[in-house]
């Protein structure tokens, strides 16, 4: 947890504050050494406001050491946030006992230059006692914030930035889920692989920027049909996974199908010159849990259906 420390202790050195963008920049110019950061790193320090979108990450490592590090934070924070209670209540019985020693001294009749001093000297601990109940208020709602941003970094950690659909890493973790449930019979399960055809292409001919929109599109067009019923992920590069939970393995493939003969029906256009791109289509392979042993080869025998769609002559979804 090393690097937890050495940008914690950036942030706070140069008075940044510890949100999760803040906190990703950090990490890589410190930690990576991803070059070309310096001037964001210097207007963070000179606190001046970022303007336009960071720079997308070099290192896929990122997101998975960012979670990692969102849990021990967070470990770190429950464990303060019960010591900030405790010392809380604490100061609070104090005061409140205070006072009413003060209350008691005062009405006790007794005068003298001693009860006086004792009377004063109450009062100023109680109102001591009362700015630190103040202070750690205050403290427990910058915790609170800190947490907040934790909670957030951990579903960045979690989401592909392309397409806003949960990634690879979250994927695996779902899966495994996935796969106790159906162990132990609570639910039917299927995955579909979905790649698309000929990709390379469509950046080779129209550049890499068209060919993100196109894997945007692809990520939303999934969405509309599959969301309701499965889970949705970007596998890596073109290639998009979906979790069917609760569902006929034959339902989960007419959904997939539905979703590959809507897209090879558009007619896409290059928005800025109006070029049309062509028919895009892309291939799947679907397998049910109950043809598989693990988690591993579920994933293994959809692919292999992939594959089969693929030498078939591409844009159809096979199941094995
Ligand atoms: P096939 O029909 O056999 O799947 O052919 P393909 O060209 O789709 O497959 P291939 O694996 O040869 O090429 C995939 C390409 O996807 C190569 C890689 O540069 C590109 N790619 C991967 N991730 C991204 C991305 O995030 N954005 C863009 N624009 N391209 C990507
Ligand atoms: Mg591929
Ligand atoms: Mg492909």
């Amino acid at each position: 947890m090393a690097s937890f420390h050495l940008v914690g202790d950036f942030l706070e050195r140069h008075a940044i504050d510890p949100n999760p963008t803040n906190f990703e920049l950090v990490y890589r110019h410190q930690v990576s050494r991803e070059s070309g950061l310096d001037h964001i790193i210097n207007s963070l320090i000179a606190n001046d406001v970022l303007e336009g979108s960071i720079p997308e990450s070099a290192d896929v490592a990122f997101d998975a050491e960012l979670s990692e590090i969102a849990d021990f934070a967070t470990t770190q924070l429950e464990a303060i946030e019960v010591i900030l209670e405790r010392s809380k209540s604490e100061a609070k019985g104090y005061g409140t006992a205070l006072e009413k020693e003060a209350r008691g001294v005062e009405n006790s009749g007794v005068p003298g230059k001693f009860v006086d001093s004792l009377v004063k000297l109450t009062r100023t601990m109680i109102s001591k006692t009362k700015e630190a109940e103040e202070e750690l208020n205050s403290r427990k709602a910058t915790m609170n914030e800190l947490q907040n941003s934790l909670a957030e970094a951990r579903v960045r950690a979690d989401t592909d930035a392309l397409t806003g659909l949960s990634n690879r890493r979250a994927f695996e973790r779902e899966l495994g889920a996935a796969c106790e449930r159906a162990n132990f019979g609570e639910k039917q399960l299927s995955l579909a692989i979905c790649d698309v055809d000929h990709f390379k292409s469509i950046n080779d001919r129209f550049g890499h920027v068209t060919g993100d929109r196109v894997l945007q599109l692809v990520g939303d067009i999934l969405r509309t049909h599959c969301l309701d019923q499965g889970k949705i992920f970007r596998f890596g590069g073109e290639e998009f996974v979906i979790l069917f939970e609760g569902l006929e393995v034959k339902e989960a493939n007419a959904l997939v199908d539905r979703t590959r003969r809507d897209l090879a029906s558009r007619k896409i256009v290059k928005k800025e010159t109006g070029e049309e791109l062509g028919a895009i289509t892309f291939s799947g392979g679907i397998c049910d849990y109950t043809t598989a042993s693990s988690p591993e080869e579920m994933l293994k025998l959809a692919d292999k259906s992939l594959y089969r769609a693929k030498a078939n002559g591409r844009n159809i979804i096979l199941t094995a």
